[in-house]
This record gives structure tokens, sequence and C-alpha cells, in this order.
């Protein structure tokens, strides 16, 4: 029921539509019936009756029927399509708006192959289900109705006659429905490992030609293949295996009728112009019988994708704002304060009570060991996560009672895997505000030490960059991603790992540009270069989710981990280990 209140609640706007394209359709299956009953006066009428004037206008009367019944079924058509199609938009932009909404962790616990299964072939199912399987189901039904009603009006006998077969084919739906119900869930679910790991293989092509993985990802492509067309035989077994009963039924029927009637006829009981209708209509009955288990298997599609569909449409964030939430609009300051912050991902403790103050338009470097939490770091000041425990400021306010959109607009982050979109260059770096000037994009990839590999392709700003950035190298993907953080001028510039993929030189300049930006803001640099981060206000050494804060020098002497770091990569002069962690 909950599946029919989700349509409804989706049909807005075009209900009336949708109701008056069922009306029709009811319309036209009544009408249908009509025309076996006029052969029946023609027969007995016309043919035995020798009534030869009633022939043209009975004629007429069945052409137009026929004509009243396509147009009406022309009308229908259009009122239910458009329906469906105006459900199916209100239902894919809710979805995509509420996916918008979902934290990391959705997307962590959900594969994006699976997630646009349900806006695709998920919601063509439920289209398919209003735009046709409704009003089938519902011709079915009233075409079946009629035929009763107006046989019994003629013969009660030949018509409870044709009714005996009727229990049988409602057991066998039943049963029927029941085998195939969880068929239909799991063909839902092996068409979405289709989809994952199609979706999987073309976006990292890359990485299984460089490591020469074809052929073990073309098996691991075909057992899921495989799987799929099993269920599908299934499917289609389970379906084979009902047609032939319901088609003996449905032969049944003509039997009766002509077993039946024909001793009725002989005992003179009905005509032959009855009979005729009875064998006339004799497919109104059997039709629906065979057409039950063919919108069985559409229903059961249906419900095991209505509810995945209704999953994401009802999927509520965990991160969003409170009642109340301070909406700041005018520029922060970028102070950032964690407060005893533990993070763990499930089970897997990552921050353990750490505690440091950024102040305003200090630049901040972090360093650690690989894994030791420092992207985690970074996603907790842009609230894609909440702490497990401890709160975090910027600027003195706890960020669960600022709006995730003033959050989003004081911090930027050019993160350390980059996303850049099937789009220009400038598109790219102008995408947190699209009506930027051609000269601010410019200087933003002159910031990011962007603009002399940008001038040097084909088309400048006007390249078109692959999906994920297709056709440029890491490092100036890299700058891409700094140029579009810059760009949106924010209050906390975080820049992960943003450095390790260019050259020393252009590192330097980048220092350099970063400390001269025309905004005041706080920098995180998130680095593995000591290089990068020497300069720094302060460095956090973030180990074992424990954080150390210091200046070069006193980390020098006092963090192991970090004297560590600078032998390893030759730093000069490194002073006498003091003791500390
Ligand atoms: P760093 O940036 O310092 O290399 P991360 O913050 O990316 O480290 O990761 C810290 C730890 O958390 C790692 O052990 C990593 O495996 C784990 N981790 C990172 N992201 C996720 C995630 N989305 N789900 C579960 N575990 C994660
Ligand atoms: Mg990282």
């Amino acid at each position: 029921m909950i599946r029919y209140k989700f349509i409804w609640k989706n049909l807005k706007g075009k209900r009336f539509a949708f109701i008056l394209g069922l009306v029709l359709s009811a319309i036209t299956s009544v009408i249908v019936i009509i025309n076996p009953y006029l052969t029946k006066i023609l027969v007995d009428d016309v043919i035995r009756g020798n009534r030869r004037d009633l022939l043209v206008p009975l004629l007429i009367g069945m052409c137009l029927i026929v004509f009243v019944k396509t147009c009406l079924f022309m009308w229908k058509v259009v009122l239910m399509e458009r329906s469906s199609q105006s459900m199916l938009m209100s239902i894919r932009k809710s979805i995509f708006h509420n996916l918008q909404h979902q934290e990391m962790s959705f997307f962590d616990k959900n594969r994006s192959g699976d997630l646009i299964t349900r806006v695709t072939g998920d919601l063509e199912y439920m289209r398919h289900f209003v735009a046709w399987v409704v009003y089938v189901l519902l011709e079915t039904v009233v075409t079946f109705l009629a035929a009763v009603v107006i046989l019994s009006c003629v013969n009660v006998t030949l018509t409870l006659a044709l009714m005996s077969v009727l229990p049988f084919i409602i057991v066998g739906s039943v049963i029927y429905s029941r085998k195939v119900r969880p068929i239909y869930r799991g063909l839902r679910n092996r068409l979405s490992d289709l989809n994952v790991a199609a979706s999987e293989n073309i976006a990292g092509n890359r990485v299984v030609r460089a490591f020469a993985r074809e052929d073990h990802e073309r098996e691991k492509f075909a057992k899921v293949s495989e799987t799929y067309k099993k269920e599908n035989l299934r499917a289609s077994y389970a379906w084979q295996s009902i047609v032939p009963v319901i088609d003996f039924f449905g032969q049944f029927l003509t039997f009766i009728t002509l077993l039946v009637g024909g001793l009725l006829v002989i005992r003179e009981e009905i005509s032959i112009g009855d009979l005729t209708m009875f064998t006339g209509l004799t497919w109104a009955l059997s039709n629906p019988m065979k057409q039950i288990c063919n919108l069985l298997n559409d229903v059961q599609r249906f419900n095991a994708s209505t509810d995945k569909v209704m999953e994401v449409y009802y999927a509520k964030p965990l991160i969003c704002d409170r009642v109340g939430a301070l909406d700041t609009k005018e520029r922060l300051k970028g102070k950032i304060e964690f407060r005893n912050v533990s993070f763990r991902y499930g089970d897997e403790p990552v921050l353990d009570h750490v505690s440091f103050t950024i102040n305003p338009y200090e630049t901040v470097a972090i360093i650690g060991p690989t894994g030791g939490g420092k992207t985690t770091l970074a996603s907790l000041i842009a609230r894609f996560y909440d702490p497990t425990e401890g709160e975090i400021f910027i600027d003195n306010v706890d960020i669960r009672y600022r709006t995730l959109s003033s959050i989003h607009t004081a911090v930027a982050i050019a993160t350390q895997d980059v996303f850049l979109f099937s789009d220009t260059i400038a598109g790219n770096i102008s995408f947190c505000s699209p009506d930027m000037e051609d000269e601010q994009i410019y200087e933003c990839a002159r910031l990011a030490c962007a603009d002399g590999f940008i001038r040097k392709l084909p088309e400048g700003y006007d390249t078109i960059v692959g999906e994920r950035g297709v056709g440029l190298s890491g490092g100036q993907r890299q700058r891409i991603a700094l140029a579009r953080a810059i760009a949106a001028i924010p209050s906390i510039l975080i820049l992960d790992d943003t450095t390790s993929a260019v050259d020393l030189e252009t590192e330097k300049h980048m220092q350099y540009n970063l400390h001269n930006l025309p905004f005041h803001c706080t920098t995180l640099i998130i680095a593995q270069r000591i290089s990068s981060v020497k300069n720094a206000d302060k460095i956090i050494v973030l180990e074992n989710g424990r954080v150390t804060v210091g200046t070069h020098d006193t980390l020098m002497r006092k963090n192991r981990y970090y004297r560590d770091v600078c032998t390893l990569q030759d730093v000069k002069d490194i002073p006498e280990f003091e003791g500390g962690e």
C-alpha cells in the first residue's frame, strides 16, 4: 500500500490526467464487449430473422464503436504517458536533491553503480507500471466483469459453467506470485551488481590496463553477468512453467462454450446468436486469465524497484541543519578549534581526543604517516562527518550549530583525490560561482601556478577536460583543484596533499602565492614534504590518532616522528633531540 501512496504523492499535478486515463481505459474495455453483442443481433435478427433493414445500421454501429475505441485509446495513452513521465520527473528531482544532501558516510556505504541503477532502471520499471501495467490491469478486470455481466444476462447456466475454471486460476496466480517474488528481488540486486561492475571498470580502466588485469576483470564481469543471466532464466522458467497451465484453462473455456452451449442450443434454451456471442466473448474471459501472470511479473518487478527507489527517496541525512542553526552571511574569520575530538569509522579509531586551536589567518601544516587521519581531520572541519566525541568550533561556534551551507561557503578544500567535471578548465575553476569574470579565473589559476600550462594547451582555458580530469597530469589536476578552491574566496582554505605531484620549483611558487593571497584566510596545508610545511606558522603532527603542535624548530628538537621525516628528507642542521614523544 505504501508503494501506491508513494506513486500517488508523486503524481501531484497530474492526478486528474491519471484518473481520467483510467476512466477512459475502463470505458474502452466495456465498449469492446458491445461488438459481440451486436454480432448476436446480426445472427439472430438479420440472418435468421430476415430483418435486412438492420444490417446497415448494425455495421455502421460496429464501425463507430471501433472508431470511438481507437480515439479513446489514443487519448488514454497520451494521458498515461504524460502523468507517468511527470511522476518520474518529480521522483528523480527529489532523489537527486536528497542525494546531494547526504553525508559522506552515505556514499561510503552505497556504491555509485547501485545508486545509478535506482535513478535509471528502477525508475523506468515504476514508469512502466504507472503508464502501462495499471491500466492493463484495470482493463483486464473491467473486461472480465463486463463480459460476465453481459453473458449472465443471456444465460446464467453457461456463464457459471465458464466461471468454474476461475478458482483454479486464482489459486494458480497466488502460488505463482509467491514463487516469483524472491526471484524478481534477486534479479533486481543482480542488475545492480552488474551496473556496479561495469561502472567501476569504466572509471578504473586505466588502472586495469596499467596492471594488465584485463583478463581478471573480464572474468569477474563474466561471473556477474552469468549470475544475472541465471537469475533471468529462473524468472523466465517460472513464467514458462505457468504459461501452458493458463493456456490450457483458456482453451478449456472454448471447450466448455461449445459443449455446454451446444447442449443448450439443442435443448433450445439459447439461440444460435447467443452461442455466437458466447464464442465471441470467450476471449474476454480467457484473455484476462492469460494476462494475469504477465501482469504479476510486472507487479513484482515494480515492487522490487519501488522499494529501492523509496530507500533513497526517504533516506534521511544524519548530518543536517538543526532548527535555529546559525546561518552567518558575513565572512567568517577562520578560527578553528578542536576540543577533545575523537573519531572512528565504524569500529576503526582514527582520532583520539585531539585538541588544538588555529587562529584566524594562520598558515598551519599537518603532517603525519599515511592513513594517520589527516584527510579525516580536514573532512571533520567541513562537517562531512561528525566527531564521535568532542566538539569542533569555527569562530567560537560549534559547527553543529551552524548551517551546512554557511560552513561550506567558508571552507574550501582542494581534495587529495582530485575530481574534475567534464567541462572546460575555466568551467571547472569557476565551479562555485559560474558567473565569474574571465580575469578572475585567470588570476585564480595564476595563484595556483596553473596559468602557464593552461595557456599552453591548444584551447587554453576552453579545453574540455575528460571525466575526472582525464588528459591532464596529476600535478596539473592538483593545480586546477587549487585554483577552484581559491576561486571560492574561502575563510578557511584546506589543501589536502595538493602539492604532492608538483615539482619543487612550482611548489615554492605556490607557497609564495598562498602567503600572498589577495584575501585573508586561514590556510591548512596537509603535506608529506618538510619543504611544504616548515615555513608554516604552526605544524600539527598527527600520529596514532594524537596530535603534537609546534613549529619546525621545536618539533625538530622534540618530536621523534618529525625528526625522522627530516632525516629521511635530508634536512640540514637537525639539532640534538631534547626528548618528548
Ligand atoms: P590520511 O589522509 O592521513 O592518509 P585518512 O584520513 O584518509 O588518512 O584515513 C585515516 C584512516 O581511516 C585510514 O586507516 C583509512 O583506512 C580509514 N578511512 C579513511 N576513509 C574511510 C572511510 N570513508 N571509511 C572507512 N575508513 C576510512
Ligand atoms: Mg589523506
